[in-house]
């Protein structure tokens, strides 16, 4: 270790005090990647409990000219939270400052600190009977500053948006160290250009989110989930088509897994029951949800008479309580853990026209497996939202640097694929450091210009999170 660095972390305990400041070996777990594929390091874990906390670090850090990787649970999958020169980088973890400062029933909102764990806030608003929508994976790790940071999608975006749509107001401490309150819950106001858009999204670029104010929703005590068996890919699409004009605004969720889904599921969690006994090209996994008069299960029902009737789906679940849906939802939470056990392998997020979304996955499969016939394919995604995980799992037993390469050249064949359709790199996880070329060989002049102009005026030393989305260059 450097003499310098040791002298920074002096620095910042005798700045901050030594309850602020984690050193040493205690860095390492907030330097590692959620799968574990990459471990860096950092000068040391800043972790304030309240926002002048954060504002005294960002002014210390200011000083001495280090740079913030802000993190949250660490669950993003793009490598946007971990740093990437650890001699002249800071983490500042969010984990202590996990307050909800109010839920407020009358006025469907909350306002919530931004180390909050997503499902422990999810709970908390449930005690108080309503409903915070966002639904990822990752719930019970990642956290509400993260989830904006990324602009998180999940499972419900199709009825309640991305978390943008969520967010009503940001607290958020500034790179100069001052701290812009943009708390507010009104969901009206259009008083000039709204800021709060610039950081929702922007991955830690801007300044740290340090508290949120989010809608809410009225808790949907009816809920049914469906697991159905279908001949294609386009059968899922011609059925989400279906499902959304049969079941209007009450379907919440529309999913799509290959078969291996299940596979994959049963090797990450063994002890899962299989939910139907035939096999079938395609699976569907949707959701209808309400609270109040209206009657889910007779509308889930009737919508499977139809589509059942009609022949485009083949065979089905129906779940009706909580604990059996539940049951449904694990195979496609466990197949991603499925893949993550397969070892390191390309996890690509993009997104395409809805339209489109069928030809793509056929397309891109296609030219996979002509390029490299020994790894497989999982597909599967959030239909409703055009969003496909297109994922590449090379034989495990082959050595590390030949993964690597396969990896590589899966994920070149992919964008190729991608870009004709005019598709997006990143549909919902974001930029981070792992997606940082690619974004940036996409970028028109224009975008360019006005992502440099935001991010010199915000931040002109260039110190929150540099390596992310964009290497910005100073004039
Ligand atoms: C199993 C699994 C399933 C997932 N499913 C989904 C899914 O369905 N949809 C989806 O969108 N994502 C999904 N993700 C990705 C991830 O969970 C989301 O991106 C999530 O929003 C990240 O939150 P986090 O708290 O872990 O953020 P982190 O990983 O800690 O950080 C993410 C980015 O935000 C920045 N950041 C974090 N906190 C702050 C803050 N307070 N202020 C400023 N910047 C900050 C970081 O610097 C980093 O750039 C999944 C991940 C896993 C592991």
């Amino acid at each position: 270790m450097s003499v310098s660095i040791q002298s920074y972390q002096q620095k910042f305990v005798d700045a901050l005090g030594a309850d602020l400041v984690l050193l040493g070996e205690e860095v390492e777990r907030y330097c590692r990647d959620w799968h574990g594929d990459l471990t860096t390091g950092a000068i040391a874990v800043l972790r304030p409990r309240t926002t002048d906390d954060v504002s005294k670090a960002v002014r210390v850090c200011a000083e001495l000219g280090v740079a913030i990787v802000p993190q949250g649970g660490n669950t993003g999958l793009v490598l946007g939270a971990t740093p990437d020169a650890p001699e002249s980088q800071v983490v500042l973890s969010l984990e202590r400052m996990n307050a909800i400062r109010r839920i407020d029933a009358d006025d469907f909102s909350a306002v919530v600190e931004a180390g909050a764990i997503l499902s422990e806030f999810k709970d908390k608003v449930e005690e108080a009977g309503m409903f915070f929508p966002l639904a990822l994976g990752a719930q019970g790790s990642c956290r509400i500053g993260g989830n904006v940071s990324t602009n998180a999608g999940g499972i419900n975006v199709l009825r309640y948006g991305m978390t943008r749509e969520l967010v009503l107001g940001l607290e958020v401490v500034l790179p100069d160290g001052s701290i812009f309150d943009g708390l507010s819950t009104l969901r009206k106001d259009n008083r000039g250009i709204d800021l709060k858009q610039l950081f929702i999204g922007a991955e830690g670029t801007l300044g740290i989110i340090t508290a949120v104010a989010v809608k809410l929703m009225p808790m949907p005590d009816q809920v049914a989930t469906a697991l159905l068996g279908l001949n294609a890919l386009d059968d899922v699409i011609a059925l989400y088509r279906r499902a959304r004009r049969d079941c209007c605004d009450l379907l919440s969720a529309f999913e799509f897994m290959p078969p291996l889904a299940f596979t994959l599921a049963r090797e990450a969690m063994p002890d899962l029951a299989m939910p139907m006994s035939g096999d079938y090209p395609a699976y569907a996994l949707l959701e209808i949800s309400g609270s109040g008069l209206v009657d889910v299960s007779d509308l889930m029902e009737r919508f499977l008479e139809g589509v059942m009737g009609d022949g485009l789906v083949v065979d089905g679940v129906v779940a009706t309580s909580k604990a059996q849906s539940r049951n449904l939802w694990l195979f496609r939470e466990g197949m991603n853990e499925g893949q993550a056990k397969r070892g390191p392998h390309l996890r690509t997020d993009v997104s395409v026209p809805l339209s489109r979304l069928a030809d793509f996955v056929r397309d891109a499969q296609k030219a996979v497996y002509d390029a490299l016939p020994e790894c497989v394919c999982v597909s599967y995604g959030h239909v409703g939202d055009g969003n496909v995980h297109l994922n590449v799992l090379p034989p495990g037993d082959l050595p590390r640097s030949e993964i690597d390469a396969r990896i590589y050249k899966a994920k070149k064949v992919i964008n190729e694929v991608l870009d004709g359709y005019h598709g997006s790199i990143s549909a919902e996880h974001g930029i981070g450091r792992l997606k940082k070329s690619d974004f940036d060989t996409r970028l028109s002049e224009v975008r360019r210009k006005l992502l440099t102009a935001t991010k010199t005026a915000i931040d002109p030393d260039l110190r929150m999170n540099p390596g992310c989305q964009l290497s910005f260059a100073r004039d």
